[in-house]
């Protein structure tokens, strides 16, 4: 089964996510993470995209796509995958579909400006593992602290209130047309993703998946 999971910066496409792979037992491939990680390890490629990121911009699609094709080829991507994060804009689309990667299914993720901008601002994230958390709705047992890993919580620059507001920007200039794209393929389902326990999101995208 291969998904792609659609939505705004904060809709809880990311989290909601990792609970529908965990559930099919494949992996979500979170571009943001791997270019991240790229930036972290301090490869050529994550020092050109880091730039980009810092500012809320999207990376040049030729380092997106590259990192995609790669991940895309691993073992455990044999049984499906869940995209989370790509493909963004209509040239991505047609890079995926000229890269004849086959997508069954587009679950969008649907929630008010209000509830992502609130979302985004308390969320935290863990250093070493990219575990989310929100210090509202789904706080770590130890402030500040990871539960899984125990490595320190922070607050990922892009989820600072302005460049969210840019980043919510770029997402409905570049977005809508994908979701345009998508529904007339008659592939795209529509999830409401503006309750705060991701495990509410979690049933009704199952819901849709189902159907
Ligand atoms: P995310 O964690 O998905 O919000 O992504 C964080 C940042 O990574 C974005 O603001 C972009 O700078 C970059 N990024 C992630 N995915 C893409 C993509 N498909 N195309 C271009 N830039 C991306």
């Amino acid at each position: 089964m291969n998904l792609i999971v659609l939505g705004p910066p904060g809709a809880g496409k990311g989290t909601v996510g990792k609970l529908i792979a965990d559930h099919f037992g494949i992996p979500i491939i979170s571009t943001g993470d791997l270019l991240r990680k790229e930036a972290a390890d301090r490869t050529s490629i994550g020092i050109k995209a880091k730039g980009y990121m810092d500012q809320g911009e999207y990376v040049p699609d030729e380092i997106v796509m590259q990192i995609i094709r790669d991940r895309l080829k691993k073992e455990d991507c044999r049984k499906g995958f869940i995209l989370d994060g790509y493909p963004r804009t209509i040239e991505q689309v047609k890079a995926l579909e000229n890269a004849k990667i086959r997508i069954d299914t587009v679950v969008n993720f649907n929630a008010s400006r209000e509830v992502i901008i609130d979302r985004l601002s308390t969320r935290l994230t863990c250093s070493t593992c990219g575990a989310i958390y929100n210090i509202k709705n789904v706080p770590p047992k130890k402030a500040g602290i990871c539960d899984k890993c125990g490595a320190q919580l922070y607050q990922r620059e892009d989820q600072k209130p302005e460049v969210v507001k840019e980043r919510l920007k770029v997402y409905g200039q570049q977005t809508s047309q994908l979701v345009d794209h998508y529904r007339k393929k008659g592939i795209l389902r529509d999830v409401d993703a503006n309750p705060s326990q991701p495990q509410k999101i979690f049933e009704s995208a199952m819901k849709v998946l189902r159907h």
